[in-house]
């Protein structure tokens, strides 16, 4: 299978061929298509299985064809995560005007909370932060409602670092009607408490 089977845009496959990319890795196969099919998905893999790509191409390519209707939000368990993932954002949506902001802690929170306010396309966040930004202003829960995708990267890290509570509360003033993309580098029962959830044609995927 290559990158153009796969169901992705145009410009997205011109990106990709433009970072050199010649071959969609193992996960990106198989939950790709999944993925643009509407279903949630849960992938056991790990760093450097080219799983950032496997939901981040999808989620630019929904963008693609609907710049307007489409929210994302990616939790990520650290701040240089949360970078990384956002330059893949980033390189996969050159010249497609999608704006993505990374909502850490360490950074200044009234500057973050103004960038929010703008809407943009794609968060990438930590959950202290984030939680933060959801205590401080009922405006950011608002920012949130037209959320279309909603990705857990790393899970079990999300999971088993004292995020837990900040997740839950998330969790549950996040809209409901949402894609969910979990990834985790391991099944912990954590994680496994994770799966309501997903709906009941989640795809699962294990590395
Ligand atoms: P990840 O597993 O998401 O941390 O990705 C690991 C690295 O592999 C990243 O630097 C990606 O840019 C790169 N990568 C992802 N997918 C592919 C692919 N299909 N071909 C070549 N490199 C890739």
């Amino acid at each position: 299978t290559s990158f153009d089977k796969l169901g992705l845009s145009g410009v997205l496959l011109r990106n990709i061929r433009q970072l050199g990319f010649t071959e969609p890795s193992s996960v990106q196969k198989s939950c790709i298509p999944p993925i643009l099919q509407g279903r949630d998905v849960i992938g056991i893999a790990n760093t450097g299985s080219g799983k950032t790509a496997a939901f981040a191409l999808p989620v630019v390519h929904v963008l693609s064809v609907d710049p307007h209707g489409v929210f994302a939000l990616c939790l990520s368990p650290t701040r240089e995560l949360a970078y990384q993932i956002a330059e893949q954002f980033a390189v996969f949506s050159v010249g497609m005007s999608l704006r993505c902001e990374v909502v850490i802690g360490g950074e200044d929170l009234l500057r973050q909370a103004s960038s929010l306010s703008k809407r943009p396309h794609i968060v990438v966040a930590t959950p202290g932060r984030l939680l933060e930004h959801f205590m401080h202003s009922s405006d950011t829960i608002e920012c949130f409602q037209r959320l279309k995708f909603l990705i857990l990267d790393e899970a079990d890290r999300l999971l088993d670092s004292s995020f837990e509570a900040e997740l839950r509360y998330l969790l549950t003033n996040l809209p409901q009607k949402r894609q969910t993309l979990m990834f985790s580098a391991t099944i912990t029962p954590s994680v496994i408490a994770l799966k309501p959830l997903l709906g009941q044609r989640a795809f699962y995927y294990e590395e």
